[in-house]
């Protein structure tokens, strides 16, 4: 049934959109150095051959990063150095993951952002993690014309239904999405996402699972506790492993679980100590750097590639705060960015960096709060595995009451030495509208510091315009914060 539905696929879509982003990526790539040649030909070798005709954007956004890895502007990859940074390998290969595993038979399993893989590779199953697609095509504006298709169908629109996910629905009904064996979601961050995921299920007919996540605090000291929050994430996790060995040939082994939640470990250190470092003054990393720490997690948390890629953010952080290296000379402004970035807008972070020598410290997805844990018997790996969830980013702040959000932004704000707070409302997370503006007056009595907040659709160009961003952002950051 799969094949049936990949072969029927529209390519003259696909191919349209595709030189959209080439071209878009040849802009990004102006004035690039070549990185290290035996990489960079190891890594063309690797793409190369046919991926399968529903992995066609997959394999053209692999060619896209390769590129972007190429040039010393690239993402993620601050200062000079032409060698391929561990982030950047790991991207890379987490896309090669998913041609290797169909031609070696082991199962894809498609996953959102607020799911860490670690269970997937305890169980030798590829992880696909979803929004690296519906979401990455947006940093191209290639997402916008599957955006249109989807307005025309009337699936949702802005903002009922979110446009993290609203492509993926677009590219399944022109048969051009990935098809993944399993597909795995939450009942977290927010309803528009589920339901998304539930569509493409219906579509697909994939076989599906889902697990929900718990409003209340497993912490025995929080005035939200409940006994059974914890257990109810366990449960569910050992429910989940039945039911993908019921749909694979894999089975559980108890010892690769505990190994891969020991270099979940790992990973976790290198984080918890990576946030330490950029308390110091001059924040030493880029804007955007948390948000690698988190794509990491999310994507390859459970891998050596991850503890990689997070040894490497924190070495690389280190050697600067050592230095005293700034990610922006003379830092004047130290923002705290709780919410998403702005997805279509690239140089976003980097505009605010160099016009106001201001640095964004971390926005909430890159603010990683999960904890290493105690792995020394199975049932305490499965706890490690429920705080993976739990305290996800951005589940962990909005899953439950306000008060989660509100206590977590008033430590970062005082912890990071913040001087004001810019919250990009992106405007389908309606479920988070109130607690923007409770957010900001709690921050002013707390800390006496600013917010702005403002309206925008994170990964649509078209509904704020970046014009429109910079200028709010230009008057906020001149006429009250300096
Ligand atoms: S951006 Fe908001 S509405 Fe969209 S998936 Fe994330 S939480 Fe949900």
């Amino acid at each position: 049934m799969v094949n049936e539905f990949i072969q029927t696929a529209d390519f003259k879509f696909i191919k349209n959109n595709l030189s959209i982003l080439v071209q878009s990526l040849l802009k990004l790539l102006q004035s690039c150095e070549i990185m290290d040649k035996e990489l960079l030909d190891k890594y063309t070798k690797l793409g190369r051959g046919n991926w399968g005709k529903d992995l066609a954007i997959w394999k053209t956004m692999y060619k896209g990063f390769l590129g972007m890895a190429k040039s010393e502007r690239g993402f993620l990859n601050p200062g000079k150095s032409e060698e391929l940074n561990p982030f950047i390998e790991m991207l890379l290969n987490a896309f090669l993951e998913i041609p290797k595993a169909r031609k070696e038979g082991i199962p894809v399993i498609m996953h959102p952002f607020n799911y860490e893989p670690e269970l997937f590779f305890a169980m030798n199953l590829a992880p696909l993690m979803q929004e690296i697609l519906s979401v990455g095509l947006a940093f191209v504006h290639m997402n916008e014309p599957y955006i249109d298709y989807i307005n025309n169908i009337g699936y949702g629109d802005n903002p009922t239904i979110c446009n993290a996910q609203r492509p993926l629905i677009s590219m399944a009904m022109q048969k051009a999405a990935p098809i993944p064996d399993l597909l795995f979601y939450l009942s977290t961050p927010c309803n528009s996402l589920a339901a998304s995921y539930q569509v493409f299920q219906g579509l697909t007919g994939i076989p599906s699972y889902n697990i929900d996540v718990p409003y209340w605090a497993y912490e025995e000291a929080s005035e939200y506790y409940d006994e059974k929050t914890m257990q109810y994430m366990i449960n569910q996790s050992k429910n989940f492993i039945t039911w993908l060995e019921n749909n694979t040939k894999h089975k559980f082994e108890e010892q690769k679980f505990q190994q891969t939640m020991e270099i979940t470990n790992e990973a976790r250190e290198y984080t918890l100590e990576f946030n330490e470092l950029l308390k110091a003054v001059p924040c030493p990393m880029p804007s955007i750097t948390g948000f690698g720490v988190f794509l990491t997690m999310v994507a390859r948390g459970g891998s050596p590639e991850a503890v990689k890629a997070t040894k490497w953010f924190r070495d690389t952080a280190a050697e600067n705060v050592k230095k005293g290296i700034g990610a922006v000379p003379d830092e004047k402004i130290r923002i705290a960015w709780p919410y998403t970035h702005v997805f279509f807008d690239i140089n976003l972070l980097n505009w605010i960096e160099q016009t106001f020598n201001a640095v964004v410290v971390m926005d909430l997805l890159g603010h990683y709060k999960v904890l290493p844990q105690d792995t020394s018997t199975i049932e305490n790996c499965f706890k490690s595995l429920a705080l993976g969830t739990l305290d996800a980013s951005m589940v962990g702040k909005c899953r439950g009451p306000l008060e989660y959000y509100l206590n977590y932004l008033i430590d970062y704000v005082k912890d990071y030495k913040i001087d004001c707070v810019i919250m990009p409302m992106h405007f389908a997370c309606k479920h988070v509208y109130t607690m923007a503006r409770i957010a900001s007056e709690a921050i002013r009595e707390e800390t006496g510091i600013p917010t702005l907040i403002f309206g925008v659709d994170s990964y649509d160009s078209r509904e704020v315009t970046s014009e429109e961003l910079k200028s709010k952002i230009s008057d906020f950051l001149t006429h009250i914060v300096l």
